[in-house]
C-alpha cells in the first residue's frame, strides 16, 4: 500500500473577501480537510465542520451570522460521508492531525470516535486557557470531546519514515501548524491558514486576529521548504478547490 493524498471539501464560508485577504465584495470560500492513507493507518488534516452545522438555526451559526460571517454545509460534505465514499470507515482513522483548534478545522472530531488527535502543545494549552480561547475564537464545544490527544512541540515525523511530517507554522493562532505529505501524487505542503489563499503569498494580507510578524516568518518558512515540484495548498483558496480541484476526493 502507497501513501495517497485526498482532498476534501466540507461547506464554505460565506463573508465579507476583506476578512479573507481578498477583494472587497462578499466572497465563497471552500472549507478543505485532507485524509491521507498511510499502510500504519488513515490520518486526517483537519475534519471540516460540526454536523449540527447543517441546522442554519445552530446557535453556532448563528452567532457568526452576527459577525457577518456564515459557514452553510450539507450532510453529505461532513467529513465521516467523504470517508464513506471513500470506503474508509471514520471509526478506524487512528490520527486526526488539526492545524489548529479553530470550528472550521476542529468541528469534525465528534464523526472521529477512535482517533488521536494530534496538536502542537501550544495550541492545546490555548485552547484550555479561558482568555486565550477569547482571544482567538477557540470554542471547546468541538475539540474538547475526550479524545485521545499526541501532544508536540514542534516538527514532527508522524509514521518516522519522511512521508508525513508537520511544520510549526504558528500566528494565525498560537500553536498553528501545517503538514507535509510526500506521496505518490507527489510532494504537497498543505499550509493551513498560515496562509488562506496563493495571493496571500504576495500581499501578506493576514486576518485582523492575527500576531502578522508571526505569521509573515513562519509563512516565509514554508516557502523555504519548497522543492522544484512541490504544490502548497492553501486554507481557503477558492481557485485550488471545485472543477479544477488541486487533489482529488475520490479513487479513480
Ligand atoms: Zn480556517
Amino acid at each position: 500500500m502507497t501513501v495517497r493524498l485526498f482532498g476534501c471539501v466540507c461547506g464554505q464560508f460565506h463573508s465579507p473577501g476583506s476578512g479573507l485577504g481578498m477583494d472587497i465584495g462578499r466572497v465563497a470560500v471552500p472549507i478543505p480537510f485532507y485524509v491521507i492513507e498511510h499502510p500504519d493507518g488513515v490520518t486526517l488534516f483537519d475534519c471540516g465542520l460540526h454536523a449540527e452545522l447543517c441546522d442554519p438555526a445552530d446557535p453556532y451559526r448563528e452567532r457568526l451570522r452576527s459577525q457577518d460571517l456564515d459557514s452553510p454545509v450539507e450532510p453529505h460534505e461532513l467529513a465521516s460521508a467523504h470517508l464513506e465514499r471513500l470506503d474508509i470507515d471514520p471509526g478506524k482513522v487512528r490520527y486526526v492531525v488539526l492545524s489548529h483548534l479553530h470550528f472550521d478545522h476542529a468541528g469534525g472530531l465528534h464523526q472521529l470516535p477512535n482517533a488521536t488527535v494530534v496538536v502542537q502543545s501550544r495550541e492545546w494549552a490555548a485552547g484550555a486557557d479561558a482568555e486565550m480561547r477569547r482571544r482567538y475564537a477557540l470554542p471547546r464545544r468541538f475539540f474538547d470531546l475526550g479524545h485521545d490527544v499526541k501532544l508536540i512541540d514542534g516538527e514532527h515525523d508522524l509514521f518516522g519514515d519522511g512521508a508525513v511530517t508537520l511544520h510549526p507554522s504558528f500566528g494565525h493562532t498560537p500553536g498553528h501548524q501545517s503538514m507535509r505529505v510526500r506521496s505518490g501524487q507527489g510532494d504537497h505542503i498543505l499550509v493551513g491558514d498560515a496562509c488562506y489563499r496563493a495571493g496571500v503569498v504576495e500581499t501578506r494580507a493576514f486576518p485582523a486576529h492575527a500576531d502578522h510578524a508571526v505569521m509573515g516568518r513562519s509563512l516565509d518558512a514554508l516557502l523555504a521548504m519548497r522543492g522544484s515540484d512541490t504544490v502548497m495548498v492553501f486554507g481557503h483558496d477558492p481557485g485550488q478547490w471545485g472543477p479544477n480541484a488541486v487533489l482529488p476526493s475520490a479513487r479513480t
